[in-house]
Formats: structure tokens, C-alpha cells, sequence
């Protein structure tokens, strides 16, 4: 706290994993000396960069960059990169210190990074997100490498920029690796990779569900924001038999109670991944549909809720919501999306609740079999590549519950999450000395 006070979300972070954490470490002696918790809230590098770059209007723009290179015990740094104006130290090492454990958790070699920058690419034109991107990769590049660090997308940052960055990187460089995750199917990308995190964040719901004899099928899903993480959420949940109800962004929430079908889910994807547009023109074309002005999906009556915008978007009174409404099943597919207060509601009602490293950890896992496909230098189809993240997901609810049962059916996915990573990176970092 000493240290990082300032640093709201980091604390945040931290605390949260300290507190189920510490009685394990306290219950297991070769944990306790050597400082280990100590050296993991402390990055192992936090490098911070001007990135200057000139708009369409001829304007020189300044904006800040960051990588934080967390913890490489387990394998090479690796987390994504974040556009968004709110970006800064604290968001980014909470990302970087969540993304190791939920690293940890997918069994890939992978250690914990993160980075971005307060850049927003709202309203920007394609040639100017070009420019930004070159302009954060050109000092970027200096400090990552396959076998180093390996960006990948996050908040603000999609195939698009992951290809300029790409590009950018092997014109310095002069050599073709894969130092980014998320690229382009016809350099390098992975099959299913864009629809990783969503269908990842709903398997782990339906092991959760599978738990109490339950599933998907005939449930109302409520899903908060509209990107990247929340379409593919949607779809997958439709695709197991539930109707997704709700989608959307930070100016308010869509609700159609038809359900988002494949079909309006085509038309969200033009309006957010073609037209870079607002999910309120969803009305445009199904006008029966409410859109919401200023507020949050939770009030919505539902089964099932995925929140998958960003870090403290649920909090105590709209778990509350949630829990009064009948909602049995919480699984994050963003990270941090629910409040400290909200997670406690979630937990005394002991309904299921996932947190994001590990119910989000699809993403990432599928960038490990992106660098695996790179490494080996062929690419997997579809089918080997989901069915590699279906059991990965299986995997990881199976290690929650391990360390997370109470021996009386429930299960804190929280402790059992945390623990599970902690362990993995504790033993590496063990073996490896004090370093
Ligand atoms: P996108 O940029 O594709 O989408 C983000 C969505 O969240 C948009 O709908 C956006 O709305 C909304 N949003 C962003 N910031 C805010 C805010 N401050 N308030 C309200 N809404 C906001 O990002 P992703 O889908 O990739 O990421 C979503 C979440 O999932 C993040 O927490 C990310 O860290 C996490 N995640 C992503 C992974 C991935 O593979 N992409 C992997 C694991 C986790 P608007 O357009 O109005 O900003």
C-alpha cells in the first residue's frame, strides 16, 4: 500500500487475490519465506513512452504508452494492449497483475503483461489509427520479441491495429516472428482466435451451470458492452439455447426482448466492427428493440449475466438487482467488471460466480495456440482449435473447483481461481532463485 496507494485498481486487484491468497499461504510452509507475494505485486518492468504522431489535419498529437512487463516466470510476458482515454499505470499493472494468474491458469507458458495508451480511437479515421499505431510500435518494438513478449488485442484494440502493429514491427525489425497474437488469418493468426474470449467466458458459464445439472438452454442471458468479448458471448450463448436480451456500450444498453438472434447479431458486428458506430443504431433496423440512454444492463430480469465492458461496471446495488431478479449465474468476461462490494453480494446469495481470469481466460489461451501455431509454423482448423479451448475451459473449472469447493456444493470460483494460478508461478518463481 506503501508503494501504490495512488493506484486505485491495482489495489483493488491485489487485495482481492491477497485475501484468499495469504491462509493458503499460511497453511503451506514452503510458500511462506523468500517474500513471494512481495515480489509478485512488484513488476518486473514498467517501461513509459511519448508516442507522437501527426493527425489528419496536420496537428502533432502527444499521447503516453506503457508496457507493463509483469512476471516472466512461467513463460515470456504476454497480455494485450488497451486504447482507451482512461488508460494509465493503475489499470494497467491491475490488468498485468490479473493477467498472470489467469496465464497461470490455462496451463500454456505464457507469464503476465499488459499495455496500451490513453489514446481514443473514437472518431479517429482509419489513416490516423494507422499513423498511432506505427508511431506506439516504433518504441514498442524496441522492448518486446516472440520469445520476449507478445502484445496482443484488448479495449480499443482489434485486428485492425493488431495488423498495423504487425506491420510496423517486422518493417523495423526486419524479420517475420510472432511477437503480436490476434493477427490476420493470411499472416499468422489463429482460427477462432476474434471468437475466443466470449465463447470461452460462456463454456466456463455452462461447466458452472453443469454443476447444479443446469445448462444454457431456455435461459434469458443478459450481456453488458458490444465489442469484441460481448458478440462472440452472445453468439455462443444463443448457440447453446439461450436468448441474449441485452447488449452495450458507454452511452446506454440495448434491450430486445425477441432475443439478439444470429441474424441482428450480423447487423451488431457491421455497426461496431465495420462502421466503428454506437450499438443504439440497433433500432435502425429493428425498431422494436429500447435503447436505454445512460445506464447499465443489471436491471434487466435475467438467468444469466455476462458482464463484458470493462473493470467496475456492476456494482453492489446492481448485483443486488441481479440476485432479487432470479439471476442464478455470474461469469465476467471482462476483467474486474464487478465491483469488490458486488462480488460479496454475488457470493453471500451463493449463487455461481466466475471471475474474469478465469472465465475470460479463453482469449488469451487461444493466443497461446496462436504462438504454438507460429512456432511450429502450420495452422490448425477450427474445429482443433475450439475443441483445444473447449478443454482448456474444462480444465480450469475443474481447478477452481478444486481449490475453491467448501465441501458442501458450493464453490468460490474466486479463491479456487486464485490459488490455482498463485501456485504454478509460485513454484517457478521458487526454482528459479531470488531474482
Ligand atoms: P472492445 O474494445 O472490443 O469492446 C469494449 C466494449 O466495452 C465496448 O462496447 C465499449 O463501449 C465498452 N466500454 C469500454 N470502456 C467502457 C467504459 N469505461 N464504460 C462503459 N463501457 C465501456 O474490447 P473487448 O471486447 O476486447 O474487451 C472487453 C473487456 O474484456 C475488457 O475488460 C477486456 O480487458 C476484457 N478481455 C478481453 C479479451 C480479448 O480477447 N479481447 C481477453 C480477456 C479479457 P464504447 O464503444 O462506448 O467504449
Amino acid at each position: 500500500a506503501k508503494r501504490n496507494g495512488n493506484e486505485p485498481e491495482f489495489m483493488q486487484a491485489v487485495k482481492e487475490v491477497a485475501e484468499t491468497v495469504i491462509p493458503f499461504i499460511e497453511e503451506n510452509r514452503k510458500y511462506q519465506n523468500k517474500m513471494l507475494l512481495e515480489r509478485m505485486v512488484e513488476p518486473e518492468r514498467v517501461i513509459m513512452f511519448r508516442v507522437v504522431w501527426v493527425d489528419d489535419a496536420g496537428n502533432t498529437q502527444v499521447n503516453r504508452g506503457y508496457r507493463i512487463q509483469m512476471n516472466s516466470a512461467i513463460g515470456p510476458y504476454k497480455g494485450g494492449i488497451r486504447f482507451h482515454p482512461t488508460v494509465n499505470l493503475s489499470i494497467l499493472k491491475f490488468l498485468a497483475f490479473e493477467q498472470t494468474f489467469k496465464n497461470s491458469l490455462t496451463t500454456l507458458p505464457m507469464g503476465g503483461g499488459k499495455g496500451g495508451s490513453d489514446f481514443d480511437p473514437k472518431g479517429k479515421s482509419d489513416n490516423e489509427i494507422m499513423k498511432f499505431c506505427q508511431a506506439f510500435m516504433t518504441e514498442l518494438s524496441k522492448h518486446i520479441g516472440a520469445d520476449t513478449d507478445v502484445p496482443a488485442g484488448d479495449i480499443g484494440v482489434g485486428g485492425r491495429e493488431v495488423g498495423y502493429m504487425f506491420g510496423q514491427y517486422k518493417r523495423l525489425r526486419n524479420e517475420f516472428t510472432g511477437v503480436l497474437t490476434g493477427k490476420g488469418i493470411s499472416f499468422g493468426g489463429s482460427l477462432i482466435r476474434p471468437e475466443a474470449t466470449g465463447y470461452g467466458d460462456v463454456y466456463f458459464a455452462q461447466s458452472m451451470l453443469g454443476t447444479k445439472g443446469d445448462s444454457f438452454s431456455g435461459k434469458t442471458v443478459v450481456v453488458s458492452g458490444s465489442g469484441n468479448v460481448a458478440q462472440y458471448a452472445c453468439e455462443k450463448a444463443t448457440q447453446l439455447g439461450g436468448k441474449v436480451v441485452t447488449l452495450s456500450d458507454s452511452s446506454g444498453y440495448i434491450y430486445d426482448a425477441d432475443g439478439i438472434d444470429a441474424e441482428k447479431l450480423a447487423y451488431v458486428m457491421v455497426i461496431k466492427n465495420v462502421n466503428y458506430g454506437r450499438i443504439s443504431d440497433y433500432l435502425t433496423k429493428y425498431p422494436n428493440a429500447k435503447f436505454v440512454a445512460g445506464k447499465r444492463p443489471w436491471e434487466v430480469k435475467c438467468d444469466v449475466a455476462l458482464p463484458c465492458a470493462t473493470q467496475n461496471e456492476l456494482n453492489e446495488d446492481e448485483a443486488k438487482m441481479l440476485v432479487a431478479n432470479g439471476c442464478i449465474c455470474v461469469a465476467e468476461g471482462a476483467n474486474m467488471p464487478s465491483t469488490p462490494e458486488a462480488v460479496e453480494v454475488f457470493q453471500k446469495a451463493k449463487i455461481l460466480f466466475a471471475p474474469g481470469k478465469a472465465s475470460n481466460a479463453g482469449g488469451v489461451a487461444t493466443s497461446g495456440l496462436e504462438m504454438s501455431q507460429n512456432s511450429l509454423r502450420l495452422s490448425w482448423t477450427s474445429e482443433e482449435v475450439d475443441e483445444r479451448l473447449k478443454g482448456i475451459m474444462s480444465n480450469i473449472h475443474q481447478a477452481c473447483v478444486k481449490y475453491g469447493s467448501d465441501g458442501n456444493g458450493y464453490v468460490d470460483y474466486v479463491k479456487g481461481a486464485n490459488i490455482a494460478g498463485f501456485v504454478k508461478v509460485a513454484d517457478a518463481m521458487l526454482a528459479q532463485g531470488i531474482v
